[in-house]
């Protein structure tokens, strides 16, 4: 019997909308996955239902029958909220009450861990917005909180802060609480400028600038752009720029061994014209990274699986 310590951590982005987190349980075990990473509701939109207690006592009865420690799923915060930028005083604080709130129904399913971007500036200067996310983040993270939030590494697409690793530090540095961490993405890191093929220079400079202890979550993506392209588009495993043994070696590093990893590679289409993605890839992607073996047949093999 393998010794849990060196079972791999791994799951996807599953849906909450069916019977919040139980239908995300469910869905994260039909990919033979061990954790999960959801949003509390649709990311694009502030709109919340009430959590549902039945059906939270059910997700954790599955999750402790299949061995899902609660501890290693993700929730990860709606991609409108915008800290960095308080132009409109009204939007700035709207978007602080709304994360304090997400922390809040993190806490009573007790999910340990809220993802967030941390925000584009637009108008404003870099410094400005980096300040401006301090602020809030101030606001928001107590010490005693017990869902922590993770500032997501981004690609630097537009007027993004936490495109570097520089940046990334200056606002845990800013932030009066310890109790913050950090969410790599691999797909956002080569978009940013960092090599992948040299995981290790990586992880040196990392924790150099940061620590690596911050780590508490990585997205594992492939890229459809090339290194330092500042675009945020993410391809299947392997099907990209960053490639499968790359990411294979990520996934296995000995240093990331108790981080939970989550894909969040694109669905799949019909056909190979693309149309109609509606076939995730995620029990297929998961086995190739834990077998270490690609397979070039991956999207026929998933659209059998699925039709
Ligand atoms: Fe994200
Ligand atoms: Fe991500
Ligand atoms: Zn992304």
């Amino acid at each position: 019997m393998l010794e849990s310590g060196s079972v791999m951590i791994i799951g996807s982005h599953v849906s909450f909308s069916q019977e919040q987190l139980l239908g995300s349980v469910k869905e994260a075990l039909s990919y033979g996955a061990n954790t999960f990473m959801f949003y509390t509701g649709a990311p694009q939109n502030t709109k919340r239902q009430n959590i549902n207690q039945e059906y939270l006592k059910q997700a954790w009865e599955l999750m402790q029958k299949n061995n899902i420690d609660i501890a290693h799923v993700i929730c990860h915060a709606p991609y409108i909220i915008n800290l960095a930028n308080n132009l409109d005083p009204e939007k700035w604080q709207f978007s602080i009450n709304f994360l304090k709130n997400e922390i809040n129904r993190c806490e009573q399913m007790q999910i340990k861990y809220m993802v967030l971007h941390p925000g584009s500036h637009v108008s404003l200067t870099k410094e400005e917005g980096l300040n401006n996310i301090v602020q809030a983040l101030n606001f928001i993270i107590r010490d005693d909180d017990k869902c922590m939030i993770l500032l997501e590494t981004m690609a630097g697409k537009g007027s993004e802060c936490g495109a570097n690793l520089d940046e990334i530090a200056y606002i845990l540095n800013g932030v009066k609480s310890k109790n913050i961490g950090v969410c790599l993405d691999t797909c956002h890191l080569n978009d940013a400028g960092y090599d992948m093929s040299d995981f290790d220079k990586f992880l040196n400079l990392f924790d150099e600038k940061i620590g690596l202890e911050k780590i508490k979550c990585i997205h594992i993506n492939d890229s459809k752009n090339v290194i330092n392209s500042h675009k945020d588009r993410h391809e299947n495993i392997g099907f990209g720029t960053i490639g499968f043994p790359n990411l294979v070696n990520i996934v296995h590093h000995p240093k990331l061994k108790d981080v939970p990893k989550i894909l969040e590679t694109p669905y799949i289409g019909e056909d190979d014209t693309d149309k109609n993605c509606i076939y995730p890839p995620y029990k297929f992607e998961i086995e190739m990274l834990q077998n270490k073996s690609f397979s070039k047949d991956l999207l026929t093999k998933i659209r059998l699986y699925y039709k």
